[in-house]
């Protein structure tokens, strides 16, 4: 069995907690989209290890983690990440970590590439310029070089980047950034050499995945950012620049779409967003400053405010459809009581006003109206606080129950986990769902 966990929303919706509740018994765990630009929050023996590359799984001794092919990776940020997760001494480390030959390597001049077109851009997407996008752009034109080609000789790799430079090159020179012009030959070296580093780790993924199917072995795929910002799903351009849905996790794991597999939405009991597009539900004022205080809605890296609204049932019935969500997790249910309780009301938008019809879904056409949906509400006079003690949905307070019930009512799927607090524990599972 397959469980794939997938943001319903924008992004650090707190997929890291459900992972790790999926990855404690399960044989295999992978990253199959996305760099490292993504990433979880994953507590190992009381320390907070911040991942971007290596599955969260891999803090649980049994697991095989996989790095798949449709990830793309930046050799330096991963061997750094390797080296940190050595230091906390993860049993097996060497054996457990499998890293996919064909995915793609981000070079720093696709990190170039990135500032050159964000310089370039009218309207620029805000992207982390990690080289991520320009990376699966030369991937897309087969000039793309991957892990594999780490491991060729030198001057092999060289000719590989000779050729995949070019144009890149005479981008640089005519824009400003000669002093970006790529070195094939310095390049090659060092990457020959973060090869060298990674060669143990670097295989063919497929029989390891063939045997785990053919055991009927646990699964879990640790999926990257989330449904709004799916390349073919979300708001593009204001999107990452992969399938980060269903869909694409399998396809970049090499997952076969025929397996048994079962889909948890993560989700947050109001919603945050980072970067510009549309966010129905955005609120300004008082009312976002209260939810990203209590929150703590501020970029991990950048610490850059995160917009913040209420939470969207129609964004959730179209994760339903098009990431086949069978249950979802509401994390900071903890922090919405405590909203409620300073504001005195707590919303949910249960469907939009859009072209003049009431709906229940997230339109797809919104960039050719340019309109954005107007959300209809439903409020919940106060909040709540949840004590430690509290571990049963029964033993929620009933405000609390009455939220979740008005999120399964509207966004049609069961709401099967319960977040109630930052640690991996405080999660509430609801086993009769
Ligand atoms: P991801 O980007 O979706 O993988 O999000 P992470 O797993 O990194 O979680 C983002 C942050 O939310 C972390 O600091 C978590 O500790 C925190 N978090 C997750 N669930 C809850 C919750 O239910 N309540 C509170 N207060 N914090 C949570």
């Amino acid at each position: 069995m397959i469980t794939a966990i997938v943001g319903c929303k924008w992004g650090d919706e707190g997929k890291g907690k459900v992972a790790s509740y999926y990855a404690k018994d399960a044989q295999l765990v992978l990253r199959t989209t996305g760099g490292n630009n993504a990433g979880h929050t994953v507590i190992y023996n009381g320390k907070t290890l911040p991942l971007h590359l290596v599955p969260g799984g891999i803090t649980y001794p049994q697991t095989t983690c996989i790095i798949g092919p449709g990830v793309v990776i930046d050799p330096a940020v991963l061997l750094d990440e390797i080296q940190m997760l050595k230091e906390y001494n993860i049993p097996d480390f060497d054996e457990r970590l499998k890293i996919s030959g064909r995915a793609h390597v981000i070079f720093p001049y696709h990190k170039d590439l990135d500032e050159l077109h964000e310089k370039l851009k009218k309207h620029p997407v805000g992207t982390t310029k990690r080289g991520i996008g320009p990376t699966y752009s030369d991937k897309d034109n087969r000039i793309g070089i991957r892990i594999y080609d780490l491991l060729l000789e030198e001057t092999q790799l060289r000719e590989k980047i000779e050729e995949a430079t070019i144009l890149h090159n005479q981008n640089f020179a005519n824009n400003g950034m000669a002093d970006c012009v790529v070195d094939p030959a310095m390049l090659a070296h060092q990457y020959h050499e973060y090869g060298e580093r990674l060669r143990q780790y670097i295989t063919d993924i497929n029989p390891i995945i063939a045997n785990a199917l053919d055991n009927d072995d646990k699964i879990v795929v640790e999926g990257a950012q989330a449904f709004r910002l799916d390349i073919d799903h979300g708001d593009y351009p204001m999107c990452t620049s992969s399938n980060c849905s269903t869909s694409g996790a399998l396809c970049g794991g090499a997952l076969p779409p025929n397996s048994s597999i079962e889909v948890i939405g993560i989700d947050k009991a109001y919603n945050s967003r980072v970067g510009n597009g549309p966010f129905p539900t955005k609120q300004s004022g008082s009312v976002a400053d209260t939810i990203r205080e209590l929150g703590h809605e501020y970029g991990t890296t950048t610490k850059r405010p995160r917009d913040c609204g209420w939470y969207d049932c129609c964004i959730s019935n179209s994760a339903k459809h098009i990431l086949g969500v069978n249950y979802l997790c509401i994390n900071h249910l903890d922090t919405i009581g405590l909203i409620g309780k300073k504001l005195g009301y707590i919303k949910i938008c249960v469907s939009y006003n859009y072209q003049g019809k009431v709906i229940d879904y997230y339109p797809d056409d919104i960039s050719l109206t340019g309109e954005v949906p107007t959300p209809i509400y439903e409020v919940l006079s106060g909040g709540w606080e949840i004590d430690s003690s509290c571990k049963t949905y029964e033993q929620l307070p009933e405000l609390a129950k009455k939220f979740i019930r008005i999120i399964e009512k509207s966004s049609h799927i069961p709401v099967k986990f319960l977040g109630t607090g930052p640690a991996n524990d405080d999660l509430i599972i609801r086993e009769d769902i």
